[in-house]
């Protein structure tokens, strides 16, 4: 009995220990999972904001593309306006005041039907006009910051003025000349319509401008009213002239635009208007 009862008690002894040592086992087992599930909780977490770091770089990148494509796929749509002149509604990034011209061909530079500029040429200092306008359109930042000032005076004068159409890209004037062909004939298009490559537009140097009393439309009868005599008699102090004149299509090669003002600086601009002389005529060229 008592050698029995020995016996029970070493194996009781032996159960008790079997028993704790599964115990510790599983314990050690259970903290180096919970290890483990926070290890891997942190690491899902870290995944997570990779991937969402990555998709927001991807919609940037989207984002990007599309403000890109929008600026590319920006083209004339003639067929739709009833001006002469239809312009194309270029998306642009915030506007950006620059005076500088150094890098590009000079403010006094004569493009007509007898001098071209290149196809590939895009003025380097584009801004938005962030004036009254029929449409978003641009301007070279010195030709911007001067119509700013004529606009102004415009405005004290109790006159308003709208932007039509600014910057044209060449392919643009490609556009624009081809449906005046079409609408008007060859002869036609080109007395109201420059080919490309000889357009001021794409010089980035030339806006049409408008008003409400003349229907935001481009129109021989805007020089007889408020807004066009006002232009005719203050833009060269601004540094704008009225560049194709009345009665001078003869030496311009364009119908009477009272619309179209072309920047060559203030005191060109002066010059020119005091002499009562085409673009042509002051600097003696064809
Ligand atoms: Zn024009």
């Amino acid at each position: 009995m008592k050698i029995k009862n020995k016996k029970r008690f070493a194996i009781s002894i032996g159960s008790l220990m079997v028993l704790i040592i599964i115990i510790i086992v599983m314990a050690i087992i259970g903290i180096n999972n919970q290890a483990k599930t926070i290890q891997a909780s942190k690491e899902a977490q870290k995944a997570q904001v990779t991937e969402s770091q990555k998709k927001t770089v991807e919609a940037d990148a989207k984002n990007t593309k599309t403000q890109t494509s929008t600026v590319a796929e920006a083209t004339v749509t003639p067929a739709e306006s009833k001006t002469k002149e239809p312009d194309t509604a270029v998306t642009t990034e915030a506007p950006k005041i620059n005076d500088s011209v150094s890098s590009n061909e000079g403010i006094t530079q004569v493009v007509n039907k007898n001098h071209s500029i290149s196809a590939d040429f895009v003025p380097d200092d584009l801004v938005s006009v962030d004036l009254p306008s029929t449409r978003d359109t641009q301007l070279r930042g010195v030709a911007a910051t001067a119509l700013t000032g004529l606009f102004k005076a415009a405005s004290t004068a109790g006159l308003e003025l709208y932007c039509c159409s600014g910057y044209r890209t060449y392919e643009t004037q490609a556009g624009l000349y081809d449906w005046n062909v079409q609408t008007y004939g060859v002869e036609g298009a080109e007395l109201v319509s420059a080919r490309p490559g000889m357009s001021e537009h794409q010089m980035g140097l030339a806006m049409d401008v408008t008003s409400a009393s003349a229907g935001f439309d481009l129109l021989e009868s805007f020089g007889s009213m408020p807004e066009g005599q006002f232009i005719k008699d203050n833009a060269y102090k601004y540094g704008f002239i009225v560049r194709y004149p009345q009665g001078k299509t003869d030496i311009t090669g364009y119908a009477y635009e009272p619309w179209h003002l072309r920047y060559v600086g203030v005191d060109v601009a002066t010059d020119i208007y005091n002499s009562g002389k085409t673009m042509e005529e002051y600097y003696g060229v064809n």
